[in-house]
């Protein structure tokens, strides 16, 4: 006896094909949560959309679970982006689903040099090679990438191009305003407010984008080794830096050092929010918050301004 749940599914195809010849939404897959809003919002109902990294997962050493690899193997597209994640994986994911095509979303992105927290030559040090992998976090990328998801979910699945076209056209005038909103909030800080501290350097795009300036604690992808750390410390001193930002997704030994030592707050950006304008428009707001040169100083600084909702400083015994 067939369970009740496939039972109705069942009826619900055999009553719905016959009207519609409307088959199954097209099953596809991503590496990171944002590529899902972006497939989503272009392809909507038509689209079926599997993430490979989940929202909280590290991921340069995710591995996926069985039921993940199981539902890939049904995935039609994959859309990579270019994440060090798919390095090692990729490979394996085509080997173990023959019918996937794999999308190169960046096919058309030029990629920057990973930013490096020594910005005193006013530009990427280069030092570290490596493109900058964190393109969906610029609209003007996303816009790109928008593209060839779209000309992708076309060769797919022509059925439905009217809809993804509309989709298309929906989902730029969606990115377009996130943009505007986020210029016009960051519009009025001061140039010397403009710089902030972060542990992963995954903004970079998105202060070139604004106007910012990303200074990183993490290099080559590891935490600071002490004189690293003492270096970065007076760096962040001497540019009256007083909050470092966090990414969820990364441990948070060393910017809680740093912020020990400057007596300085900790604030959570997430880059990974798989609602990319919520999360877009979230980063920017954090970012004036805590750039805005009225923002009350930190205790060192200031011991009468207001610190209720400061990071309490460390006492050392
Ligand atoms: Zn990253």
């Amino acid at each position: 006896m067939m369970p009740p749940l496939h039972r109705f599914v069942l009826l619900l195809c055999l009553s719905i094909l016959p009207l519609t010849g409307r088959a199954a939404a097209l099953p596809v897959a991503v590496s990171i949560p944002p590529q899902a809003h972006f497939v989503k919002a272009i392809g909507g109902e038509h689209v079926d959309v599997q993430v490979m990294v989940p929202a909280n997962a590290e991921p340069v050493t995710y591995e996926p679970t069985p039921r993940q690899m199981a539902a890939l193997s049904q995935a039609r597209l994959y859309f990579a982006i270019g994440v060090p994640f798919e390095q090692g994986w990729l490979p394996r994911f085509q080997a173990a689903n023959a019918d996937m095509t794999t999308v190169d979303t960046i096919a058309n992105i030029r990629r920057h040099p990973m930013g490096s927290h020594d910005d005193h030559a006013g530009h990427d040090s280069g030092g570290h090679g490596g493109a900058d992998p964190h393109v969906w976090l610029s609209p003007a990328l996303v816009r790109l990438q928008a593209e060839s998801i779209r000309d992708a979910l076309i060769r797919a699945d022509p059925d439905h191009a009217r809809g993804y076209h509309q989709g298309f056209r929906r989902f730029v005038a969606q990115i377009h305003s996130a943009d505007e909103a986020i210029l016009a909030s960051l519009a009025d800080l001061p140039a010397d407010s403009r710089r902030f501290l972060v542990f992963h350097p995954a903004f970079g795009y998105f202060a070139r984008s604004y106007g910012l300036e990303q200074m990183a604690i993490e290099t080559e992808g590891k935490e600071p080794g002490p004189r690293e750390l003492a270096r970065i410390t007076d760096e962040a001193r001497s540019h009256g830096i007083r909050v470092i930002f966090i990414e969820p997704q990364f441990a948070q030994g060393a910017a809680r050092t740093i912020a020990r030592e400057i007596n300085g707050e900790v604030l959570t950006l997430d880059p990974l929010a798989r609602d990319w304008t919520a999360g877009m428009r979230a980063i920017a707001v954090t970012l004036r918050e805590a750039l805005a040169p009225d923002r009350p100083q930190g205790p060192s600084n200031n011991a009468s301004s207001p610190q209720a909702h400061m990071a309490q400083p460390h006492v050392e015994p």
